[in-house]
């Protein structure tokens, strides 16, 4: 037997073996689309759209996304360098440029006015991706999108259950895109979501998720353009569907787990963590610890300390422009250097309170080794 402390781990009860045995019972022939019809009801109902399209990825809804939006060659699509890189794999495959920028200090998330300010006449989207939970500032990028006539998208794989001013993530844009990778605060095994409010762009993307074949077409085999099949099948529907029905625990034991180690951490000098600003709610997806600079705490000396205690923590994102397949951004200086100093910490639902404690103390002895006199040098700082 192992004590090793996994990173996440899915909270998987007898609803959904119930649901997944029923559809693999009994979903198919005139009810192979019934639990995907209740999840995607379900889905928009909880986050308050109009539309929503159950997908086998959340990179295959943004890929849809993208393209019912016409981006192509020549186009270019500006999204925050800390990300996961399937926010940005679509934007190459559609053959038009990403261009990465840098994020706030604070929340990890995109810088509104950088945005704005690698704005050309080739920018088709702004790409919002609420990172770990945390909140882009939504009322400064609609506003930018709104001077500019340019959509913004949200990348809302991470902040299931996170709101802005009363208003769901991944609502608020012209498209959002979910995941429910087994990672993920809600999952299906592998699937995503893709949400909208816009009818016109639906129809779209009700065509273009179908082969390409429209609603309401007769023929039989017959696409009027060429799509996508990025479909969920019916046996992960019914595994969402008890997902979401559990879906206020499963955001609530986030967020518990998030004020755990808030608390068990706050004593550390110079640790900030998942920001909750006024007005909004951390889904809390990932709990992260990011160290101010002068605390000198390093992303590899977190790695040893964890390593060392048998803890299953990880790296922040990596810079996107970083990556050999991109031109490095060495001046998006936040992307670049909080991923030095900050690690993210394990969350699974079932974590037990000495699990918590185990971690939280790990990463007080690995603070506690660099201490020196950072508390002097915090101070001067302020
Ligand atoms: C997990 C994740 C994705 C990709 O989701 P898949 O369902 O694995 O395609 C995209 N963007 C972000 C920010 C993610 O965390």
């Amino acid at each position: 037997m192992t004590n090793r402390i996994l990173y996440t781990k899915p909270s998987i009860t007898a609803v959904e073996t119930s649901y997944a045995a029923d559809a693999a019972a009994n979903g198919w022939g005139a009810r192979c689309y019934d639990y995907i019809d209740r999840f995607e009801r379900g889905f928009r109902t909880y986050l308050g759209s109009h539309f929503a399209i159950a997908t086998s990825s959340c990179t295959g809804a943004m890929h849809m996304g993208l393209s019912a939006l016409g981006i192509g060659p020549g186009d270019e699509v500006i999204l925050a360098d800390s990300n996961w890189i399937a926010t940005a794999a679509p934007i190459v495959h559609l053959g038009a440029t990403p261009i990465f920028v840098d994020v706030l200090s604070d929340t990890w998330c995109i810088d509104p006015a950088e945005a704005e300010r690698h704005i050309t006449p080739s920018t088709k989207a702004i790409i919002a991706t609420h990172l770990y939970g945390n909140l882009c500032d939504m009322d400064a990028l609609l506003a930018v999108g709104q001077r500019h006539g340019i959509p913004i998208i949200e990348d809302a794989a991470e902040a299931i259950g996170s709101q802005w001013h009363g208003r769901r993530a991944g609502s608020m844009g012209l498209f959002g895109t979910f995941s429910f990778h087994g990672t993920k605060t809600l999952t299906t095994g592998e699937g995503g979501m893709l949400v909208t409010s816009d009818s016109a762009l639906y129809e779209r993307l009700l065509t273009l998720s179908n082969h390409g074949r429209a609603r309401g077409q007769t023929k039989q085999f017959w696409a009027d353009a060429i799509g996508f099949k990025y479909k969920m099948s019916n046996i992960e529907a019914a595994i969402g569907c008890a997902q979401l029905e559990r879906i206020e625990e499963l955001v609530a034991r986030k967020r518990e787990i998030l004020y755990a180690y808030m608390v068990r951490l706050s004593s550390i000098p110079g640790i900030s963590m998942n920001p909750e600003p006024e007005g909004t709610v951390n889904g809390a997806w990932m709990p992260t610890a990011v160290f101010h600079p002068v605390t000198e705490i390093t992303r590899e000396a977190l790695i040893a300390g964890f390593a060392a205690a048998d803890i299953d923590a990880r790296v922040f994102f990596h810079p996107l422009s970083s990556l050999p397949m991109f031109e490095g951004k060495p001046q998006n200086v936040n992307a670049w250097s909080i991923p030095e100093r900050a690690i993210n910490l394990p969350s699974y639902h079932d974590m037990t309170d000495a699990e918590i404690d185990r971690v939280a103390s790990t990463l007080v002895v690995v603070a506690r080794a660099h201490r020196g006199d950072s508390s002097a040098r915090l101070q001067q700082s302020a």
